[in-house]
């Protein structure tokens, strides 16, 4: 390329940097390809924060990429891209592409976007293989801060939408006018918040009015992308920031209204107030997602998608996890969770294995003793064991129900049993 832009001076630590990724850079170079590290792991190794993964982007097509590693597949079709694998760890290799619709925003107003459909002015991007150079690939990414490129020869960040700067300065900003980079993917949305939870960033102005303006286009979105994103941002370890400013964008009310209304009869789900009594479902859903979010952080696990179920309805279901019998419970957690959980698309295993949690919790919290301690003891053998004593500490935390002893007793229990420890369902 002719014009790689300024590098900036800082290097980034070489021993943070994946082996098998230098090693995809350093093959693809070696076959005179362009490659580079790039997106979230140049981020997060300039904010010394560890990547979850590391990304490569080159001038090599999917074939070519193939043909420099064995151990490579081609995957997706709307998005063709290589994984490049390395035992069980997977190194994504795409090739330099551009906005499909850079072309077409020249031609259309942007002005009515919001047509529903395919029809003229729709941003909304379908297809997404046209290939393009190192800059193009950092146009249509979705945010300054994730459209950094790292050389690893030069050992320079190659930045061209000033990255950097907003990285500096804590600042979510959208490539490009914000509004068509929300409207062509609406799900950006989701991961401005996601990003701004999790960096402790800030959304730049026209960013954020943009995102306020484009809220409801989140449904137009695939309900299963958005369940997925759901549950990455309740693992993700800063759940409680995300979903306040979900709500506070009205993002959360166009994602799963159904949802919402389950918090209407009493007040509606808010934000966290000091006024709030502390057993309205809505102050219980802020205290279930700190406690949530603590165990991410202190423990580097991921709690299963039965588990996040289980939080996110705890709130509703409130004083009758603790006082209903088996029968009205079973009832009211079919009531309470399949209506939103099949509106929104929420896998039936995932909603089965919370009403597990939910009876196993029952029983882990009734006094002990007596004809039914065997039975008891029987739940530790139980696959979903561990997660129900997970979800019992949550609701011990939150509640300040006087659980403490039942929670002390199941996990010494736990410890006992040589159970192998919970999988987690990571991604
Ligand atoms: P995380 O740490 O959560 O993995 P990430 O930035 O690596 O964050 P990924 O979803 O792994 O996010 O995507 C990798 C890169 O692909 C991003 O950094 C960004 O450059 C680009 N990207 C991902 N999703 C989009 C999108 N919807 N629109 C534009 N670019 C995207
Ligand atoms: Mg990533």
């Amino acid at each position: 390329a002719e014009d790689v832009g300024t590098p900036p001076a800082r290097a980034l630590e070489a021993r943070d940097i994946d082996k098998d990724a230098l090693k995809v850079v350093r093959k693809l170079l070696a076959a005179n390809h362009e490659a580079y590290l790039v997106g979230g792991c140049v981020r997060d190794l300039y904010l010394n924060r560890k990547p979850k993964d590391f990304d490569v982007a080159t001038s090599a097509r999917p074939e070519q990429i193939r043909r420099v590693f064995r151990n490579s597949r081609i995957i997706g079709r709307r998005f063709k891209l290589a994984h490049v694998f390395f035992g069980s760890k997977i190194i994504e290799t795409s090739t330099f592409r551009t906005n499909p619709k850079e072309e077409e925003h020249a031609a259309t107003s942007e002005g009515d976007a919001a047509a529903e459909g395919g029809g003229g002015g729709d941003l909304l991007i379908t297809h997404d293989n046209s290939w393009g150079d190192i800059k193009d690939d950092a146009r249509r990414r979705d945010f300054t801060i994730n459209g950094l490129f790292y050389d690893i020869e030069r050992r320079a960040i190659v930045d061209f939408v000033d990255g950097v700067r907003d990285l500096d300065r804590g600042i979510i900003r959208t490539i490009g006018e914000p509004e068509v980079r929300f409207r062509e993917d609406p799900v950006r949305m989701i991961r401005a918040i996601k990003f701004a939870a999790r960096l402790d960033f800030t959304v730049e102005m026209d960013s954020w009015q943009a995102l306020l303006r484009c809220a409801p286009d989140i449904a137009r979105c695939s309900r299963a992308r958005l369940v997925e994103e759901l549950y990455k941002l309740l693992r993700g370890g800063s759940s409680r920031r995300a979903f306040e400013l979900m709500i506070q964008a009205e993002l959360f009310q166009h994602i799963w209204p159904d949802y919402i209304a389950l918090y209407d009869a009493s007040g509606g789900l808010h934000r966290p107030s000091r006024k709030d009594p502390p057993d309205l479902p809505s102050a219980l859903f802020w205290r279930y997602l700190a406690a949530l979010d603590d165990y991410v952080l202190e423990t580097g696990q991921t709690p299963s998608n039965g588990v996040i179920q289980a939080i996110l309805f705890a709130p509703l279901l409130h004083g009758q996890l603790l006082e209903a019998n088996r029968a009205e419970l079973d009832a009211l957690i079919e009531d309470t969770m399949t209506p939103p959980c099949a509106a929104l698309g929420v896998a039936r295993r995932d909603r089965e294995l919370a009403r597990q949690i939910y009876m196993a919790h029952r029983r882990m919290i009734q006094p002990r003793g007596g004809k039914r301690s065997r039975r008891k003891n029987s739940l530790v053998q139980r696959q979903y064991f561990h997660d129900a004593l997970l979800f019992l500490g949550f609701s011990v935390e939150t509640r300040e129900f006087d659980g403490d002893s039942a929670l002390e007793h199941w996990r010494r229990l736990a410890l006992q049993s040589a159970a192998p420890a919970p999988k987690s369902n990571g991604e």
